[in-house]
């Protein structure tokens, strides 16, 4: 035994055998590197040292020779199984499973521990001290996003804002949280079935729900979601700030003019007013969208409302005397 132990590494789980009885200074008298060494030992224990499960070892020792797989794919199997319950029954799987597809084998049977959130500070006694906070919550997104200068594309200031936000010099910014979703049609065909915690979201600040946690916020002002199909093309974007053009252009379809009656301010030049207020609850979607020139917009705040009945008509009340239909 001399050449095979260094042509272990390529060749494989057949060379291992010549590793018996060798302690790991006769390995290393032999020029092997001493991480190169601990490898040999260590699979040498796995593939042919003492063990309850014979069956399932014989197994993955005669697929790994099978496979050609070298020494370096079997401590790949190795690493990927070390924390997992049935390595045995793990191991002559993985080793029975072509080298570039053993990861996604692996993550298919091998169970993520659930990540447990934690907020943790620690303190040397020179004085230095660290903050961590691990959590999917997005309220933590919304803190640091909130921070001044903090963006979700920029966290440069993070300490900076930090300390102005400590020191009072500073409030939080309104989340901004959701700045956009995207939505796949299945996802919001699964959401709508109320199956919604098979869903996961990614929005474009980074934070991550599930479509279920989407439809329990309550951040409809800060929120746009675009509904792609499967070819990723959008077909339909809404609850917005503001007004989509979307919703813009069908509304101009329909309305040529200022809604108030007797005026005749052209469409282009109308302003795109909140039927309900968005502070009273309304959203910036087609149903909630009406023209109005600048300066019938301007009299709402003197008291003129508008208002939709449940057949869509939308009526004009003045500050005196009856409501008229639009
Ligand atoms: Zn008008």
């Amino acid at each position: 035994m001399t050449v095979s132990l260094f042509a272990a590494l390529t060749i494989g789980v057949s060379s291992l055998p010549d590793a018996a009885g060798m302690s790991l200074k006769d390995i290393l008298a032999l020029g092997v590197a001493r991480p190169d060494a601990l490898l040999v030992r260590r699979l040498h224990k796995v593939y042919y040292g003492h063990t309850q499960a014979t069956t399932l070892q014989a197994e993955a020792r005669a697929a790994a020779i099978r496979r050609k797989h070298p020494l370096r794919v079997l401590e790949k199997i190795e690493n990927l199984i070390a924390s997992a319950p049935n390595k045995d029954t793990l191991r002559a799987l993985l080793a029975d499973t072509a080298a570039e597809d053993i990861p996604t084998v692996a993550a298919k049977h091998i169970e993520k521990k659930p990540k447990n959130e934690y907020a943790r500070l620690t303190q040397s006694p020179d004085g230095w001290a660290r903050l961590t906070i691990f959590t999917k919550d997005p309220r933590l997104l919304d803190f640091a996003n909130g921070l001044p200068g903090v963006t979700p594309k920029s966290r440069n200031k993070l300490l900076d804002g930090f300390k102005e936000f400590v020191e009072g010099a500073t409030r939080l910014a309104p989340p901004r949280r959701m700045v956009h979703i995207v939505l796949k049609l299945d996802e919001m065909d699964k959401i709508t079935r109320g199956e919604g915690d098979d869903v996961t979201i990614r929005a474009s600040d980074g934070s991550v729900r599930t479509g279920a946690q989407l439809l329990q916020e309550k951040v409809a002002p800060y929120f746009q979601a675009t509904i792609i199909n499967w070819r990723g093309e959008p077909i339909d974007n809404y609850y917005g700030r503001e007004f989509t053009k979307k919703a813009i252009d069908m509304n101009t379809a329909v309305y040529l003019e200022c809604l108030t009656p007797n005026c005749h301010i052209p469409r282009d030049r109308c302003e795109n007013d909140h039927i309900v207020a968005v502070n009273k609850g309304g959203l910036s979607v087609l149903d909630n969208l009406m023209p109005l020139c600048r300066y019938h917009n301007g009299k709402k705040a003197d008291g003129d409302s508008y208002w939709k009945d449940d057949q869509g008509r939308i009526w004009f009340q003045p500050a005196y005397g009856d409501p008229v239909l639009c």
